[in-house]
């Protein structure tokens, strides 16, 4: 490979692939959509905010970018996405499961819980990932590849940062990441999953605004100074759409800027 090939690879981490992103039309899916978009991918944003994903994609200045409507909770939308990526670029790369929501505000106690609200954070967050994960396999297994990411959270691995519905929802993502990596693997296709910290986006300054006086102050990072942005996320997701992942399958990769593993409150070094 000459070096100005070797330059544009570097560049075009995803040339030629096709990338189907549930909940690509705000925040971290957003994001992600840009970035694989300039890294040559063929990009589907699935989303039920369709004024916005058609912005987005508008924006993307590429005829490969597109939108199709899709509410992650309903089948028929999902298996609708998937083969409208496949009949619209005759194949699906990568599949990014990114769709979710928390309540509107935190119910700190069980007992004020309610159920049909905690279903409908689990049918988006969770369900959502399965479906999406589900049809994704169903055209991935003929072509014997494909990748399919998913985006948990920190709350998927440590309680007490976010609602009982939230929290169940993103420990269950990881659970169904590490099953469905063993399964499909047979088939050559690699699960994955991103577990980001704090993001401010519409779903994280909505949740805040309502339920908390400072949210400067819950915002607890390792890392001096660094403030997570959507964009950080993007860059993992990156990684594991693109072939530079290719013997990567069944990780959690938490891009947390060190929160998960240190107890402020207990800790020998000065915090
Ligand atoms: P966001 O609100 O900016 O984006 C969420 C997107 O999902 C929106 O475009 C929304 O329209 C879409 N969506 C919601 N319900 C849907 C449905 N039923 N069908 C299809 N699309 C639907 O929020 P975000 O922070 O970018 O969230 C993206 C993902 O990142 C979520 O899974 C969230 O749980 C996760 N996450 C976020 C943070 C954070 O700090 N922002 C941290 C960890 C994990």
């Amino acid at each position: 490979m000459g070096s100005v090939s070797l330059v544009s690879a570097a560049l075009r981490r995803l040339e030629g692939k096709v990338a189907l992103i549930t909940g690509g039309s705000s925040g971290i899916g957003e994001s992600t959509a840009r970035l694989f978009a300039k890294h040559g991918a063929k990009v589907v944003i699935a989303d039920i905010q369709d004024e916005l994903g058609h912005s987005v994609c508008n924006d993307l200045k590429t005829e490969s970018a597109s939108f199709v409507h899709c509410d992650v909770t309903q089948e028929k939308d999902v298996e609708n996405a998937v083969s409208t990526a496949v009949s619209r670029h005759g194949k699906l790369d990568i599949m990014f499961n990114n769709a979710g929501i928390i309540e509107k505000t935190a119910k700190p106690n069980i007992l004020d819980n309610d159920k049909a609200e905690f279903e409908k954070v689990v049918g988006v967050n969770l369900v959502g990932a399965f479906l999406g994960t589900k049809h994704a396999a169903r055209v991935m297994i003929p072509a014997r590849r494909g990748s399919i990411i998913s985006t948990a959270s920190v709350c998927g691995t440590i309680g007490g940062v976010a609602t009982h519905a939230y929290t169940s929802s993103k420990h269950g993502i990881i659970g169904l990441m590490r099953n469905t990596a063993v399964e499909l693997g047979q088939h050559g296709i690699r699960v994955n999953c991103v577990s980001p910290y704090h993001v401010s986006t519409p779903m994280v300054k909505d949740f805040l605004k309502l339920n908390y006086d400072d949210e400067e102050k819950l915002v607890y990072c390792n890392l001096k100074d660094a403030v997570q942005k959507a964009e950080d996320i993007a860059e993992a997701f990156l990684f594991l759409g693109s072939d530079e992942s290719n013997y990567v399958s069944g990780l959690n990769l938490i891009v947390d800027g060190g929160f998960t593993i240190v107890n402020p409150g207990f800790c020998m070094f000065p915090q």
